[in-house]
């Protein structure tokens, strides 16, 4: 029996046609998208596809459609042995990472794809990624299940656990990196899966979550920031998560009225998560001084966290629970791979 993929398209670039007015790239129906590739019809995959009722530049992603993904993949999960969802690269990080968590125990490959170049150009990386991807989606183990049990982000050869990527060039087809974390899989000639470095295969049914937390805010040190404003503003506006983009190994002014402020966040019961504005490498609090105080204060560490999981986790994690200290543990396990602990 051939193996049964279902795409889900959102839009991005792989789809986007040029607007003959104004020469701006605009999102196109998904018939298009697959009528410029024949040879899906090819490899012995069976093919459904459905698209969301808007087609958007992933710029435009929310929270909302996190959910109604998830809601779509939970519905045709046993109809299918994997998902490819053509999305955007833009907010593709993001996008995986909202999935992981909110498909929990999750069996089957979850693959966002998209490329650089619209499918309709001669020099495109759609066809590649499009047509790998589906590959991938369709592979099964010895056993006869599904071979790759994540959420995981196919794009120039590579496949990613979704939750570790960052894209981090917006020119050249190459446009995703996972510094913490190996890749999964990698196409040549053969599509090579390192399955050692696979999520353990669940034995759980899936759970799909349907909530999303947004209250929750992001603020990037540098130098001469003025944080009393922002600890103000958050305060105001019940802000429950502050995700601190730090420097180096987790590190921050030690100044006494930046102190100040972050203990009368955390006295307000605001989390204060400390996430690394380097790419690679983890938050170390009490490694160097400029950082021990914020953890002798209760400011929690992301580890190696990406900030873009950093966000889709704050949002799940807010919604799956009230109580503080619950809230603040979660953050600081491994819940799918995205992590290193
Ligand atoms: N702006 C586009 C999007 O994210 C870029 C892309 O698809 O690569 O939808």
């Amino acid at each position: 029996m051939q193996p049964k993929v279902l795409i889900i398209y959102t839009g991005g670039t792989i789809g986007m046609i040029r607007d003959e007015k104004n020469g701006t790239l605009k999102p196109f129906r998904l018939s298009r998208v697959i009528k410029s590739i024949p040879s899906i019809l090819e490899l012995g995959i069976e093919i459904h596809a459905l698209e969301l009722d808007e087609i958007i530049d992933s710029s435009n992603m929310t929270p909302d459609i996190w959910i109604e993904l998830a809601g779509i993949i939970g519905e045709q999960y046993d109809k299918f042995d994997g998902f490819v969802v053509l999305h955007g690269s833009d907010t593709m990080a993001h996008s995986a990472s909202a999935l992981s968590f909110l498909l929990e125990n999750l069996a089957k490959p979850v693959i966002l794809t998209g490329s650089q170049l619209p499918i309709g150009l001669p020099r495109t990386d759609a066809r590649e990624n499009l047509i790998t991807a589906l590959e991938i989606a369709a592979m099964k183990n010895a056993d006869g299940n599904s071979l790759i049990p994540e959420v995981c982000i196919y794009f120039e050869d590579q496949l990613y656990r979704g939750n570790r990527t960052h894209k981090f060039n917006s020119e050249n087809f190459d446009a995703f990196l996972s510094l913490n974390y190996p890749i999964l899989a990698e196409a040549g000639v053969k599509i090579e899966v390192f399955e050692h470095r696979l999520l353990e295969r669940p034995t759980k049914k899936l759970v799909v979550h349907q909530k999303l937390e947004r209250n929750i805010a992001v603020i990037k040190l540098y130098p001469g920031l003025n944080f009393r404003i922002y600890a103000e503003m958050f305060l105001k506006n019940n802000i429950e998560l502050v995700i601190l983009e730090s420097y180096g190994s987790g590190n921050s002014p030690t100044d006494k009225q930046f102190m100040e402020d972050i203990k009368e966040l955390l006295q307000n019961n605001v989390i204060v998560y400390n996430v690394t504005q380097c790419r690679e490498g983890h938050v170390e609090m009490g490694k160097y001084e400029s950082s021990s105080e914020l953890a002798t204060l209760g400011v929690i560490s992301g580890a190696d966290v990406t900030i873009e999981t950093a966000i889709a986790k704050g949002m799940f994690v807010l919604a799956a629970t009230t109580d503080v200290e619950q809230r603040k543990q979660l953050l600081q396990i491994s819940l799918r791979g995205e992590i290193t602990t």
